[in-house]
């Protein structure tokens, strides 16, 4: 692919967690952690089963959540308010992220599996919630998740992408599986390298345009 200038694209999708901020930070990991607990108390699982509960979820649905409701019918607001309860004290307000954002020509979007409320802690922690003009989280996708491609049609009428403006839309993600129903639509795809999805990255890779190390990277190689 060419260059990327500020004005490369109308519209800029990004991910939110281990996107906006880098898998590195640790904050997914204790998201990580209360799942496998809420999953633990709800359903009185041991950690064992609550683990496999989770991973064949996932597996099934492409989102924990998503099979939790279907299969074991879990309250969707219950879940979310008690996973995204953590505590961030990694993430700093970004100066320096905020002025790049902010320079990039064309709208941006947040385009989520988590909930609303948490992508709004965390954008306003980090003091880029302003650059965003909507977020489309999983309740506003009725819980349809990524990767499924129905959740992509909602996200491009959500956000007001028209066809004609679908090839000047790119979608910048960590979890490589979700970048492909976006490639096969006609938008530019980004991956946020990481070790925890490089098994599904190498199932996916033929899906996957741009490949950077986190988020900096791939705005510092933005010809602004
Ligand atoms: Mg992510």
């Amino acid at each position: 692919m060419k260059k990327i200038f500020k004005d490369s694209f109308e519209n800029w999708i990004f991910d939110l967690d281990n996107t906006i901020y880098d898998i590195k930070v640790g904050l997914f990991v204790k998201i990580s952690k209360r799942i496998t607990e809420y999953i633990m108390t709800t359903l009185s699982f041991t950690r064992e089963e609550a683990n496999a509960v989770r991973s064949n979820m996932y597996k099934k649905y492409g989102l924990t959540l998503t099979g939790l409701m279907s299969e074991y019918r879990i309250d969707p607001d219950d879940y979310l308010d008690y996973i995204h309860n953590v505590r961030h004290p990694e993430l700093k307000y970004d100066d320096q992220l905020k002025l790049k954002l902010r320079n990039l020509s064309g709208r941006k979007f947040i385009y989520t599996n988590a909930s609303q409320d948490h992508a709004k802690n965390i954008l306003s922690v980090m003091g880029i919630e302003a650059e965003f003009e909507k977020i489309l989280d999983i309740k506003a996708t009725q819980y349809v998740p990524k990767p499924d491609p129905k959740s992509y049609g909602i996200m491009l009428e959500s956000f007001g992408i028209s066809k004609n403006q679908i090839e000047n839309s790119i979608f910048i993600e960590d979890t490589a599986k979700n970048l492909r129903p976006a490639k096969l639509l006609g938008l530019k795809t980004v991956w946020m390298e990481n070790e925890r999805n490089l098994e599904d990255y190498k199932e996916n890779s033929e899906y996957v345009d741009l490949i950077y190390s986190d988020l900096k990277s791939f705005l510092n190689d933005i010809t602004y």
